[in-house]
């Protein structure tokens, strides 16, 4: 499922040539008012090239670029998946004032934008630039609306002993350091393939984004993870395949493991009572990991469950429940 744009017909390499500002095309709103999608072909400005073929042999026409989004609308904590067809070596997409590269995956150029929990509500544009393989830059558009998200709060009553031990501000901020460190790193490459799986069986009790109200304090931060509550032991799988990049104890989440699905999505899995993989392993969708725990700071065995791209931290369960529109 998806919604596309691109140029219309085939462009061939030769009617690329030469002009600073060469085609443009609109696809308009369909009947069922899906905003409109832009295409604009850029070559490099200079002197026309040299031909490389004999006279009368016809070059190979290239297959104009064509955008694929995963959704149109899409919620705060969310991620749109963003594809590019055709003959596309490479790009970047601007999204709420940040870029990101683009991954070679199987059919298409991609990268999942994602949506931070403060990021505005409202139409934003999306702008895809792309390369062909003659040199010509193309950008891509779609407007894409940010839908707001309703954040669950959690009042809680500690005494000054317990907010001491719970949270060292330095202790959370160095492992905050260390796994940023790690999600904002871009393998090259897709690691994925196939449905998101729900890692752990057992009652979701705390959602992503939840917001803490502690001592009647008005509601603040956001819980950067989903809660998955089971019993000690229970199996962890991967929710899809990757590379495992981390798997060690950590203070505040205790025993962790973090998979890198390739270009930029991570997904990491804490408080875990064992860890059955190693640094630098390749694990596939469905394989365990380790079991439900209740290591680190952590009040009963629970999985808390991160999916982050490119840095952000994002709703899990938006990757099994459709809302993303994949
Ligand atoms: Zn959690």
């Amino acid at each position: 499922m998806g919604y596309r744009a691109g140029l219309a017909g085939r462009l061939a390499l030769a009617a690329l040539a030469g002009a600073a500002v060469l085609a443009g095309a609109a696809c308009s709103a369909g009947a069922d008012g899906t905003p409109e999608v832009t295409v604009r072909m850029v070559t490099p400005a200079g002197p026309a090239p040299t031909p490389t073929l004999p006279p009368g042999v016809s070059p190979t026409p290239l297959v104009p670029p064509e955008l694929v989004v995963s959704t149109l609308e899409v919620y705060q904590a969310g991620a749109v998946l963003v594809s590019v067809t055709g003959d596309v070596i490479g790009g970047q997409v601007e999204f709420l004032g940040r870029k990101y590269p683009l991954t070679k995956g199987s059919q298409s150029q991609y990268t999942f934008v994602p949506v931070d929990t403060e990021d505005p509500p409202g139409e934003h544009a999306l702008l895809v630039d792309v390369r062909m393989p003659n040199g010509t830059r193309g950008t891509l558009q779609a407007t894409v609306r940010v839908l707001p998200t309703e954040w669950t709060v959690d009042y809680l009553e500690f005494t000054p002993e317990q907010t001491a031990a719970l949270l060292d501000p330095q202790v959370v901020a160095e492992e905050q350091a260390l796994l940023k460190s790690i999600y904002v790193k871009v393998t090259p490459q897709k690691l994925w393939s196939g449905p998101w799986l729900i890692p752990a069986q057992g009652a979701l009790t705390a959602r992503f984004g939840e917001q803490r109200s502690v001592n009647g304090s008005a509601p603040s931060g956001h819980h950067g993870g989903t809660d998955i509550g089971a019993p000690e032991g229970t199996p962890v799988v991967a929710t899809n395949s990757g590379v495992v990049v981390l798997a060690r104890e950590l203070r505040v989440r205790g025993n962790m493991v973090v998979i890198d699905h390739g270009g930029g999505l991570y997904s990491g899995y804490a408080h875990l009572s064992s860890i059955a993989v190693a640094e630098g392993d390749r694990v596939e969708a469905g394989q365990l990991i380790g079991a439900v725990g209740n290591t680190g700071l952590s009040t009963g065995a629970h999985l808390h469950w991160e999916m982050a791209a490119h840095g952000i931290l994002l709703d899990a369960l938006r990757f099994t429940d459709g809302t993303n529109g994949f």
